[in-house]
């Protein structure tokens, strides 16, 4: 090998991640930029106006406490925290998560949401994380459960701040029934589609905790609803929520 084959070699192992491409911009990314690059990373849609308490969803009046969504519907969920609105780099964010086979991607990601979560009022009340799962079909296809690999990154950011850090579990909440893709359909479809998905297992674990749902994203809310419902049903005393994104009211 010259040294000019030799230098490509040690700039190729070191300089640039492997498959590194930033999943939102497709630049080339080096080791230093980590999942995303600098810039994507920086204009990520952070949510920063008022959101709703009850999911974390951005509300644009200042007045309210509560989203629309969630007066209308009367949702099951105490309190909640979204981390990016559902827009632009969001929605790319999430469908690099969920379909470009990049679970690392959702910890990090997770992670950093942990660290921002430990400045909620109700996180120290949390007594287990759970994702809403993926049918076992579904999750065999893609590899992995995207709301599992966000919530374990939830779990890490916590723990870097608190000292006692709630249990992450993913075998109590089971989608037994495989619900077709819901895209395009009305919330009432979707409800319709979801009843009796989701089956609780180990009970005896959930009875008067609160639980942390994790989910990638909050659209109308139905599949966090219902499986909120199957839980609260279940005996857990009540059920927050953590959304990597949101979509406003
Ligand atoms: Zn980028
Ligand atoms: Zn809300």
């Amino acid at each position: 090998m010259n040294l000019k084959q030799t230098l490509l070699t040690f700039l190729e192992n070191n300089l640039f991640l492997k498959n590194g491409t930033c999943p939102i911009c497709g630049k080339v990314l080096f080791v230093t930029d980590r999942f995303l690059c600098h810039q994507c990373e920086d204009d990520l849609p952070r949510i920063n106006n008022p959101t709703c308490v009850r999911c974390g969803r951005p509300i644009f009046d200042a007045a309210r406490t509560i989203c629309i969504p969630y007066a209308k519907l009367k949702l099951p969920f105490s309190s909640g925290y979204a981390y990016l609105n559902y827009a632009d780099s969001g929605k790319k964010l999430v469908h690099a998560i969920k379909f470009s086979d990049r679970p690392h991607l959702g910890i990090w990601v997770g992670t950093q949401m942990g660290a921002a979560m430990v400045q909620c009022h109700w996180i120290n009340d949390v007594d287990l994380i759970i994702p809403v799962p993926l049918h076992s079909n579904r999750q065999s296809e893609r590899g992995y459960n995207q709301s599992e690999k966000i919530a374990q990154g939830i779990q890490k950011g916590l723990s870097q701040k608190m000292t006692k850090v709630p249990e992450l579990s993913t075998r109590i909440l089971i989608r037994s029934r495989d619900t077709p893709h819901q895209i395009g359909q009305g919330r009432e479809e979707r409800l319709r589609n979801l009843t009796g998905a989701f089956n609780v297992e180990h009970i005896e674990s959930i009875q008067n905790k609160t639980i942390l749902l994790v989910d990638d994203v909050l659209t109308t809310g139905a599949t966090l609803a219902e499986t909120s419902a199957t839980l609260l049903e279940a005996g857990a005393a009540q059920v927050c929520i953590a959304t990597l994104c949101a979509v406003a009211e």
